[in-house]
Formats: C-alpha cells, sequence, structure tokens
C-alpha cells in the first residue's frame, strides 16, 4: 500500500474545503487546512505537506507573499487556486514559483490529475524524465529527437523540436508564455506571445490529428500551454 501522502490546503473560503475534504481523505490522502497565509505557513513548516494547495486571496495579506516566503524554503509542490479572469495572477505565481494551477470552480478528478503530476515531479529529478512522451498517437522520443504522429515520422524544424521537447519535459503541467520563451529561445531574443501562439498553432498542425481541436497541446487562455500527461 502506498504510504498516505499530505496535502496543506492554505484557503479561507469553507465551501472549498467542505468539498474537497471527503473525496480527498476517500483517496488516501491526509488533508490539513489553514484559513490565513500566517497559519498556512506554521502548518508548511511544522507538518512538511508532500503538496500545497495555495489560493490567492486571502484574509491576512496576498498568496503571492505566502508562495515567495515558502519557496525560500521549501520545494514542495505548490498548485495555485485561483478564479477564472485572474490570469495576471496565475501567470505572476508560476513566475514565483508555484508549480501549476487550478480555476476555481474545479472538479475533484481534476484536482486529482494535477496532484498526481505534482507527485510525480516531486519525486523525480529532470534527468530522470521518461525519454519517450506517448499520448493519443503522438510519440516524442527525447533521446533521438524524433517525433512520431500515429507511427508516420513527423519532421519537426529544430525551434519547434525545442518547443515540443520543453513541453514534454513539463508534461502534465502548464507552461507559461514566459517560461517556454526562456525553454525554447533563451532569455536574450524577443519574442511576442502573438508569435509563439502563431508557433504553436503551426507545430500543432504537425503533432495532432485535428490541429482545430486539439487532444495533446492544450491552450490555457491568458497563461500558456499544457501537454496533457502520457497514457499511464
Ligand atoms: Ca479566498
Amino acid at each position: 500500500m502506498e504510504t498516505e501522502k499530505t496535502l496543506l490546503v492554505i484557503e479561507d473560503e469553507p465551501a472549498i474545503l467542505r468539498f474537497l475534504r471527503p473525496s480527498l481523505e476517500g483517496t488516501g490522502w491526509r488533508v490539513l487546512e489553514a484559513a490565513t497565509g500566517r497559519a498556512g505557513q506554521d502548518l508548511a513548516a511544522t507538518k512538511k505537506p508532500d503538496v500545497i494547495l495555495l489560493d490567492l486571496g486571502l484574509p491576512d495579506g496576498d498568496g503571492l507573499d505566502v508562495l515567495k516566503t515558502l519557496r525560500q524554503w521549501t520545494s514542495a509542490p505548490i498548485i495555485i487556486i485561483s478564479a477564472r479572469g485572474h490570469e495576471k495572477d496565475k501567470i505572476a505565481g508560476l513566475d514565483a514559483g508555484a508549480d501549476d494551477y487550478l480555476t476555481k470552480p474545479f472538479g475533484i478528478a481534476e484536482l486529482m490529475a494535477r496532484l498526481r503530476v505534482a507527485l510525480r515531479h516531486a519525486s523525480s529529478r529532470p534527468e530522470d524524465a521518461p525519454p519517450v512522451y506517448e499520448r493519443e498517437g503522438l510519440k516524442v522520443d527525447l533521446t533521438t529527437r524524433r517525433v512520431w504522429l500515429r507511427k508516420k515520422e513527423v519532421r519537426l524544424s529544430p525551434q519547434q523540436y525545442d518547443v515540443l521537447s520543453a513541453l514534454v519535459r513539463h508534461a502534465g503541467r502548464v507552461v507559461s508564455h514566459k517560461q517556454l520563451l526562456k525553454e525554447a529561445w533563451g532569455e536574450d531574443r524577443v519574442v511576442t506571445p502573438e508569435s509563439v501562439r502563431i508557433f504553436v498553432h503551426q507545430l500543432r498542425r504537425k503533432i495532432e490529428p485535428d490541429p482545430v481541436r486539439p487532444r495533446c497541446l492544450k491552450t490555457e487562455p491568458g497563461v500558456g500551454y499544457r501537454l496533457e500527461s502520457p497514457n499511464e
């Protein structure tokens, strides 16, 4: 049996906690609650949770400040929970070291999927990433830099490959425009989000059976992109 994992939820809305606790405890998670940033910092330090779920609008201050303080000493995965329309906050959170975000309201299946990804990334070093990604007929082999769609080899430009491999290394997690630019183009290059969009559109035409309804390379509106988790 797997050892029990601990989730710390820093959130002041009782309704969210009432909804989360039974489902999570039913799947073997221990749930700790903190209704303020201060209490959250204390619990994070004393209980060393495996994953932290952090609301950005807290009664005693900005969740972003809590995030920045946490990141000074813990590498535990931190998933932001934030309302739709707060894309700027989500981006600021990712830039400040959050691993991912969930948009309120979210379903329990979505949360569980994010928790699995967070744990997988937390337990593996980047060099341990599985060298082959497979999902929905798309196959990317990081060791040989080769890509296939439905068993047919796909020719990508070197830059298209660099973007795709950056997404593969973060599979299951959101990659912000800024992160993607940094990983695929290098920090010194000036690339606009608009040109990233065009670029991703061209990439989708090569790796998605139906580029209009992508199954792998999803857009996270206003924030960035997410390559869905590989097939289990
Ligand atoms: Ca709140």
